[in-house]
């Protein structure tokens, strides 16, 4: 008997208070933090789906595993561990451990960025776009056409377009040092990339000879997908997904507060020798000594239990599942969203909800801000504010208006989903009342950060 219900695969063994507000304490809380969301108190938040970034539960065993961390300076056990679980899934030779996944991105793209080089991406992620352009190189997105639709579906909308890719090496010979995929591709709406297009994309990169790098984040989420979704890797082991994923490129930046299952952390993987020593040379000087790079011991030992859990299929089942009912149920209330449903998030598409708000007055702001006020669910806008501004200065409207739901992991139950789904309705319900913002004040870089903003009208 197959039964309907997707019951969590954990009970709760700890519990942390939700702080119940109402619409008027909300719209004060808007005001304090110029509309937004990342000004917020986090208290002043009641399911908070800003990121899945270092915000899921960590387990029984991860809790355990703390208990064991070496502190050494060098040579620490914790680190073995650590580097054991990342190769036993990532066989790459060299594994530099950093305090979040960006650390990792500005060692290495300040060792083969710099002005007149470009680095081509499925879709870079903000941090990675933002730490290539910071040295002076192009940071070139060339995902396959049906990702800009958000209403096309295609079982793996997150692939790379290897046409575009195999002329894009061919015209920027010698001046790209690196091809970037990232999986699962989250600034295109959490998609999957098949392993079909990772061996293809290798086979163009190895053609021009340009190593290739994944963004793995979300690579066991990703591997599910490949499970489900693509011909002959039904009832495959994730784990060996994985690998065969690591074995078709020649390193990674990582983010282990996505997958890994950790609070902080993350790693630069790779094969070549000589590039790892100028990236530990790199590391050295910003995050620590290569056995801890940017973090403690009892972190290491968190991400090594942590691996091991990811790849499990009850929680990845468990996992995929919970997302799409999220997103099915917000379709079947008549609410765009990008299909099909992402791995990790829920993308609500502001520009067909809103689409009396011109992009520059942001759409997705407008959205982000009214399911706050509605309800105190904190989204993420990835749209004009997100990728609007041009390292030139001047503005143009990102090419989609997204609010994102990030689904933070085995923290909240199918009845704070359910209460979610409710505030949608509600605020697409009255959708076309909702109005937009200009920005008031802005930093130079990753403005939506620290943007202030002013609601129009
Ligand atoms: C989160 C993320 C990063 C950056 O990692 P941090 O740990 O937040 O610095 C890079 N790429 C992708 C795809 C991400 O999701």
């Amino acid at each position: 008997m197959e039964y309907r219900t997707i019951i969590e695969p954990f009970r709760i063994q700890s519990v942390a208070p939700l702080r119940m507000t109402d619409e008027g304490q909300r719209r004060a809380a808007l005001e304090r933090a110029g509309y937004n969301l990342f000004n917020l108190r986090s208290v002043d938040v009641m399911i908070d789906l800003l990121t899945d970034s270092g915000t899921g539960a960590m387990s029984r065993d991860q809790w355990a595993a703390l208990q064991h961390g070496d502190e050494s300076y060098a040579g620490s056990p914790s680190f073995e561990l650590f580097r054991s679980a990342v190769q036993e899934l990532f066989p790459f030779q060299h594994v530099l451990p950093t305090h979040q996944g960006r650390a990792a991105e500005k060692i290495l793209f300040s060792v083969i960025g710099g002005p007149g080089k470009a680095i081509p991406s499925n879709t870079h992620f903000d941090t990675t776009r933002a730490n290539i352009e910071y040295t002076g190189a192009e940071a070139v997105d060339l995902v396959i056409a049906e990702a800009h639709d958000p209403a096309r579906l295609h079982p793996f909308k997150g692939n790379m377009d290897t046409a575009a890719l195999d002329a894009f090496l061919a015209a920027r010979q010698g001046s790209v040092p690196a091809v970037f995929v990232t999986i699962t591709n989250n600034s295109g709406g959490g998609q999957p990339v098949s392993l079909d297009n990772l061996r293809q994309t290798r086979d163009v990169c190895r053609k021009h000879g340009v190593p290739l790098f994944l963004d793995a984040c979300r690579f066991a989420e990703n591997a599910w997908f490949i499970r489900e979704r693509e011909p002959g890797q039904q009832g495959r082991d994730v784990a060996d997904i994985v690998r065969e994923m690591a074995s078709l490129a020649d390193g990674m930046t990582m983010s282990a507060k996505k997958d890994p299952l950790g609070n902080i952390g993350g790693w630069l993987a790779l094969n070549d020798d000589e590039l790892a020593e100028q990236c530990r040379a790199m590391l050295i000087l910003t995050e620590g000594f290569p056995t801890y790079g940017g973090l403690a011991g009892r972190d290491l030992e968190a991400l090594a239990q942590g691996l091991k859990e990811v790849v499990d299929h009850d929680y990845l089942r468990y996992r995929i599942r919970s997302t799409a009912y999220l997103g099915e149920a917000l379709l079947r209330a008549g609410i765009p969203v990008v299909q099909p449903i992402g791995g990790h998030a829920v993308y609500l598409d502001a520009r067909a909800l809103l689409p009396h708000v011109p992009p520059l007055q942001y759409p997705g702001q407008a959205l982000a801000v009214a399911l706050y006020e509605a309800g105190g669910i904190r989204g993420c806008e990835i749209g004009s504010v997100m990728f609007g501004r041009q390292p030139d200065g001047t503005e143009k409207p990102a090419s989609l208006e997204l609010v994102r739901l990030a689904v933070p992991r085995r923290t909240y139950t199918q009845s704070h989903v359910d209460y979610v789904i409710e505030v949608c309705e509600a605020v697409a319900a009255r959708a076309s009342a909702l109005k937009g913002y200009r920005i008031s004040s802005e930093p130079p870089r990753l403005r939506h950060f620290g943007a202030r903003f002013e609601p129009l009208g």
